[in-house]
């Protein structure tokens, strides 16, 4: 997953996309970019690792102009490593671009394939590159031409923003799949435009949120101000509900709906449908923080249990699941998480979390609250099972991987040593997203793949081995 951020028309543009990314970081934590321009030149600084260890003032001052685009990356496509980080940054026969890129293309092994058969050397490993050769190597004028020419012929996810000399463009997939929203702020009697993939990043710089970008829509900013077109098919929308039930930060507000709403719906729903059984009301409901906090509100709210904070997290531990390494990921349970004694002795223990991919992380923790002296542990889960590999830009691991692809929820509950799991259903999820959106149920499209196994784009045959770059 990544994060992407812009900004068009202020004079401090490099550090404001700083700010910007530094709201975004949860979305990827492996490296971080920003590029910008003066009208004349591109200029370009990325790094591995987080944000804020990467830029100092002496950097951000190099990046100059008054607009920028940023980046934070986990990989999805491509391996862990700074040639693949972005925004990826080019000059080709008219100019320069850089392109920054939230979501994967499912093609980009086929049209990287014809485009080294003509000759393309590709200096990355990420699907992001295929769009840059597209580019270049199009017929077309311009830059907003020759990128929706380059767009055409991809697939798959896209929230995208791209920085020339003299112009941004974001542009979001056809299905919707990524968000993508725009934002404006005030400086002096002029208006400068924001895009970004949530729209927490404008709070951080006094900016506001204008409206999500829509499917298939291209939104151009230059000297002449900001201009929308759709030069796309028009497609079935298809967001991605994983947005909502992890990803998303809770104070995003995405395609009208508050995360956090939702998320407090998806835990009443999975009280109505997962409750303690009859005689055990003396439960108390334990959130997986962050990510299972405002699901478990919300089953408190519906269930009439006590919320308590039985598990209590360190906040100098990013997000474990996103540690490349097995091993690193394995010991991130315990660094991270500490069980709360006094809460969890002698109780019947409800604890709530967004997701259970591999299992490995609730295997710990239910075995952690045990441990605290709790009597029983009774998993519930704010999401229906994870069983299908995501190839929309969400790293998931393989399909033999994920616990849910083949075990039963009662082989699950064994695994888990837990004396219960209920998982949320689709249904419920889907009407609970829709009914914070404010639309009736089952009006609104989303992407529910890694859930339902249903792909809204034909998926990809297996990635072909390529040159490993190491340290
Ligand atoms: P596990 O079941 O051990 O693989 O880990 C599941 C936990 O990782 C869940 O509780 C989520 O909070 C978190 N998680 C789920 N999916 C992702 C993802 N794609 N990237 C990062 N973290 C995730």
């Amino acid at each position: 997953m990544c994060g992407v951020f812009g900004v068009w028309g202020h004079p401090e543009a490099a550090n404001l996309t700083y700010l910007g990314l530094h709201a975004l970081q949860h979305r990827g934590q492996e490296s971080a970019g920003i590029a910008s321009t003066d009208r004349e030149r591109l200029y370009a600084h990325r790094v591995m690792g987080l944000v804020q260890a990467g830029f100092s003032s002496r950097e951000l001052g190099e990046l100059k102009g008054d607009a920028a685009i940023g980046h934070v990356r986990y990989s999805t496509a491509g391996t862990s490593h700074l040639k693949n980080a972005q925004p990826l940054a080019v000059d080709y026969a008219s100019g320069s671009i850089a392109l920054g890129h939230n979501g994967n293309l499912t093609n980009h092994d086929a049209l990287r394939a014809e485009l080294e058969a003509a000759g393309s050397i590709f200096q990355s490993g990420t699907d992001t590159e295929t769009i840059i050769h597209l580019f270049a190597r199009s017929k077309m004028a311009g830059v907003e031409d020759r990128l929706v020419d380059a767009l055409r012929k991809v697939e798959g996810a896209y929230s995208l923003l791209l920085l020339s000399e003299r112009k941004m463009i974001a542009v979001r997939d056809p299905m919707g799949i990524r968000p993508l929203v725009l934002g404006k702020m005030r400086r002096g009697d002029r208006e400068v435009a924001l895009v970004a993939s949530e729209p927490t990043s404008f709070d951080l710089i006094g900016g506001e949120m204008v409206r999500d970008v829509r499917p298939g829509e291209v939104l151009v900013f230059d000297d002449e101000g900001m201009r929308s077109f759709f030069p796309f098919e028009q497609k079935t929308r298809a967001m991605c509900l994983f947005e909502y039930v992890y990803f998303a930060r809770p104070d995003a507000n995405l395609e009208g709906a508050s995360v956090y709403e939702v998320r407090k719906e998806l835990g009443r729903r999975l009280a109505e449908e997962h409750p303690l059984p009859a005689g055990a009301d003396d439960g108390i409901v334990v959130p997986v923080p962050d990510s299972g906090v405002p699901a478990a509100i919300g089953f408190a709210e519906a269930s009439g249990l006590s919320f308590q904070m039985g598990l209590i997290r360190s906040h100098y531990v990013g997000r474990t699941f996103i540690e490349p390494q097995d091993s690193i990921r394995h010991f991130g349970v315990r660094l991270k998480l500490n069980p709360n004694r006094a809460v969890l002795q002698n109780k019947r223990v409800i604890v709530v979390d967004d997701s259970v991919v591999r299992g490995t992380t609730s295997r710990k923790i239910v075995k952690m609250i045990r441990d605290a002296g709790a009597k029983e542990v009774h998993v519930r889960v704010s999401s229906p099972p994870t069983k299908w590999p995501c190839f929309y830009g969400i790293a998931t691991p393989t399909r033999e991987e994920l616990i849910a692809s083949s075990q039963s929820t009662a082989e699950i509950t064994a695994y888990l040593e837990a004396d219960s799991v209920g998982y949320l259903s689709l249904g419920a999820l889907t009407g609970a997203c829709d009914t914070v959106q404010g639309v009736p149920s089952r009006q609104s499209k989303y992407c529910h793949a890694c859930f339902s196994g249903e792909y809204p784009v034909p998926i990809p045959s297996a990635p072909a081995h390529r040159l490993r770059l190491v340290g």
